[in-house]
């Protein structure tokens, strides 16, 4: 279920894929602060072997609180399950947005790069912290597994051009060593596929100018964290952003967003990254008509009925937004 929203955006999920009428049967499985609570850990072995089991889980957003030994539950699912690809469309669905033509696909390096929580501090004397040092690590194995899966996902979902996105003007080896698997790996698709590339600066200040022109970013870890987040906040936030773990053994379908502490409780929170999440989930289960009428309903849902959650302008509580797309679902 997750932390903070996470209970209350999970419940109108699953209200909403079980009127879809899918072969999904539930597993309630605790992560996160909640798990700390019950068993005094955050990723509970239970948890770990009902994801390895099934192969397949749907996630409520899990709280890392800052800083004193904490590592990511997320980071570590992602690690132990070896997902190593994120994938987070980002997709107009508001008429009345800040774009209207925004329909790109952000596939991000999920293991690697300089979130592989290799860091220390430094003393110098009494300062037990005066220096704080990280390494990044990117392999050519890495590089070359996420840009395989990159083009392939392209050429599945009738994609045209791909934008390589890196920094190795100044992170020479590091993001040099992806930009230049990526190429080598893309050059067998550049008769199917456009393939281009762009520094990170130029990519984030682009996609506020004209994000039309972007269909898929593959890009790092960290640089597709930030990345996606602003591809969210262009079409309309992240209650908007979905996202896919995909590893070769498991995949994981969360929201983009974390467990927004700020209106936890509130029943105001919006489920439409999550609902987004269970669509790519039934793609990824081959239930691609199921999944289709999920995003119409959403769809219809915004435009048509204008039923929204306060943070897109609306009055709808959760649950009244979750009943307004189960009854468009029926229509569909
Ligand atoms: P956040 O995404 O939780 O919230 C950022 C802002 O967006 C807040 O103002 C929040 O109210 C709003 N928001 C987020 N989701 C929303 C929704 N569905 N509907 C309406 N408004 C929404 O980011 P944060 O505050 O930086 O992080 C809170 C916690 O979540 C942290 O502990 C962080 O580590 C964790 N986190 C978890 C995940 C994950 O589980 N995948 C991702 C990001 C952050």
């Amino acid at each position: 279920m997750g932390d903070g929203i996470g209970p209350e955006i999970m419940e109108a999920t699953v209200a909403v894929v079980n009127a879809l009428k899918t072969s999904i049967e539930w597993e309630y499985q605790e992560a996160g602060m909640a798990a700390v609570k019950l068993y005094n850990d955050p990723l509970p072995r239970n948890t770990m072997e009902s994801i390895r089991r099934n192969r397949l889980a749907l996630k409520g957003p899990l709280m890392t609180p800052v800083g004193g030994g904490y590592q990511s539950i997320n980071v570590v699912l992602r690690k132990e399950l070896k997902l190593f690809a994120n994938v987070r469309p980002a997709y107009s669905f508001l008429p009345d947005g800040l774009f209207r033509d925004v329909d790109v696909v952000l596939i991000r390096e999920n293991t690697e790069g300089l979130y592989v929580g290799v860091e220390h501090y430094i003393p110098i004397g009494d300062d037990p912290r005066a220096v704080a040092e990280a390494s990044g690590i990117i392999t050519r194995f890495g590089c070359r597994r996420i840009a395989e899966f990159a083009y392939q996902y392209a050429l599945k979902a009738g994609r045209k051009k791909i934008t390589i996105v890196h920094k190795a003007n100044i992170l020479k080896a590091l993001t040099g060593l992806f930009l230049e698997t990526c190429l080598e790996v893309g050059r067998q698709y550049q008769d199917r596929l456009t393939i281009e590339e762009r520094i990170i600066d130029n990519c984030a200040m682009q996609l506020v100018i004209n994000p039309a022109q972007f269909d898929i970013i593959l890009t790092t870890n960290m640089f597709g964290d930030i990345l996606s987040d602003e591809c969210a906040g262009l079409v309309g936030g992240l209650g908007m952003a979905p996202g896919a773990n995909i590893g070769a053994e498991a995949a994981i379908f969360e929201a983009v967003h974390g467990s927004a502490p700020d209106i936890a409780g509130k029943g105001i929170a919006n489920p439409t990254a999550l609902m987004l999440a269970a669509a790519l989930m039934l793609d990824h289960i081959h239930q691609h008509e199921k999944a289709e009428r999920l995003r119409t309903a959403i769809k219809q849902t915004l435009h048509d009925d204008c039923v929204r959650t306060p943070d897109l302008g609306g009055e709808a509580s959760t649950a009244q937004y979750a009943q307004a797309v189960v009854e468009r679902m029926s229509q569909i």
